[in-house]
């Protein structure tokens, strides 16, 4: 049966490829994020296979796949984005970037990894696992608009309207097919500080924003950056603190009375979003302490919680026997990017990331994938599919 699974996948890999190019030609580019042209390509195969779909929409130009095997729990998604970065400027690419040019094994072209590697790959699982019915319980693929921007149209909004109840969530991420169980968190804060306006030549008169925000910030730099310093995890890149934009003042000759900044925080997988803010709250609490005069507020802009899946848990034990079995690489490593698994790792949910492609080439010019890497991504979800979803899955 399982044998029989890869064959089909080997069998089907021009159709695969083929497919891959397709994706990579029907341009999707966020913004503006119109994926209805990918969102198609995936309908009529899944409709071609016999596969149950619907398609949901926040906002037209931004359809979301829901496709669906069995029913009832465990409940095994495969996620993935339609939508990719913009392409930028034509003149950097080698290849046309929306062409799928294929050279010896690489096809290039901007989504040809991230993420239109992974889609191919999981609609080609889907494919196959149709014909091993029946699951127990449900394999269900989201192809989401929206990734690139934050996911507010694609996988948070099916979150929010409880579409989505998973117990296990793997997400077709450029992983360079490895089995990543780690990302870091995002947190975007703005700090403001208030002053008092007044004449340049009387400064003593007013009460300057942007003084106390150049103690605020270096109170923070010093305190938050020397303890983030000391922290290491052994999958990510260690966590860090960045001021992104300051601005503040409205002319050279008139005490500021407001300053603002912006300030780009990543915390390690096993810190916590509302401890990170309360760091930042309790720095400047402390400075007004010594200085009544400092008055500051802070707003968290963003936050995407981290993603740090145990490694005994049964999805990762699983995957990391089929990854064997495929002479796949079975050690466990960080992803160094921001996924839509935040939304399910937030939530408990044992997530886990794997898909072709190498990161370093994402988002950038002549973006490419290995086409052997593609099948071979398509074999590991279908056989983690169908390890999770049957009784094979029992026998460990
Ligand atoms: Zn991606």
């Amino acid at each position: 049966m399982d044998r029989n699974l890869v064959e089909q996948i080997e069998r089907r890999r021009a159709s695969i490829i083929g497919f891959l190019a397709s994706l990579v030609r029907a341009e999707s580019s966020n913004p503006p994020g119109d994926t209805r042209k990918v969102a198609d390509l995936i309908a009529s195969r899944l409709r071609e296979a016999s596969v149950d779909f619907q398609v949901l929409a926040d906002e037209p130009r931004k359809p979301n796949v829901i496709a669906r095997l069995g029913s009832g729990h465990p409940e095994l998604l495969f996620t993935t984005h339609m939508d990719t970065v913009p392409a930028g400027n034509p003149k950097a690419w080698r290849h046309e970037p929306f062409s799928a040019e294929v050279v010896g094994t690489r096809m290039h072209g901007r989504g040809s990894a991230d993420a239109k590697a992974s889609l191919a790959g999981m609609v080609a699982a889907l494919e196959v696992l149709r014909q091993a019915l029946p699951l127990r319980g449900t394999l269900t693929l989201t192809a989401v608009s929206d990734e690139e921007v934050g996911g507010v149209k694609g996988t948070e909004y099916l979150v929010d309207r409880g579409l989505l109840q998973p117990d296990q969530v793997v997400v077709g991420e450029i992983t360079e097919n490895r089995l990543a169980t780690a990302e870091k968190g995002v947190l975007w804060l703005r700090i403001t500080t208030h002053g008092r306006a007044a004449h340049a030549s009387t400064p003593w008169e007013g009460s300057n924003a942007i003084s106390h925000m150049l103690r605020v910030l270096s109170a923070i730099e010093q305190r938050v950056g020397t303890r983030l310093r000391t922290l290491t995890h052994p999958l990510v890149p260690p966590p860090s603190l960045s001021i992104g934009t300051i601005r503040g003042g409205v002319a050279t000759n008139v005490v500021p009375d407001w300053c603002e900044v912006t300030i780009d925080r990543r915390t390690l997988p096993n810190e916590r979003i509302p401890e990170a803010v309360a760091e930042v709250e309790r720095v400047i609490a402390d400075l007004q302490r010594e200085d009544a005069g400092i008055q500051a507020d802070v707003e968290v802009l963003q936050a995407g919680p981290p993603i740090e899946t145990r490694h005994d848990a049964p999805l990762v034990r699983t995957a990391q026997a089929v990854a064997r079995e495929l002479d796949l690489s079975t050690e466990l490593v960080g992803y160094h990017q921001a996924s839509d698994g935040r939304f399910f790792a937030e939530r408990g949910t044992p997530t886990l990331l794997f898909g072709p492609g190498d990161p370093e080439l994402a988002h950038t010019p002549n973006e490419s994938v290995d086409v052997n890497e593609v099948v071979a991504a398509a074999k590991f979800y279908a056989l983690l599919g169908l390890r999770t979803l049957s009784d094979v899955g029992e026998r460990r």
